[in-house]
């Protein structure tokens, strides 16, 4: 059983998100993690996070 069928990226730093009990989002480019959903190009463009880790990511 899988529900990762692919390599997910959500190791980046996260902080709560202010009155949201269950939300947080990415420590630097402030992107809620639902919205990113595991994805590095979900991230903004100049997030840190997703310029150190944009070589894994290709194209389509
Ligand atoms: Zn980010």
């Amino acid at each position: 059983m899988s529900f990762y069928p692919e390599t997910l990226y959500i190791d980046y730093p996260q902080e709560k998100v202010d009155g949201k009990l269950y939300e947080y989002r990415c420590q630097y480019c402030k992107q809620l993690t639902t919205d990113i959903n595991g994805k590095v190009s979900n991230h903004d463009a100049n997030c840190q996070y997703r310029i150190e880790h944009t070589y894994f990511e290709l194209e389509d």
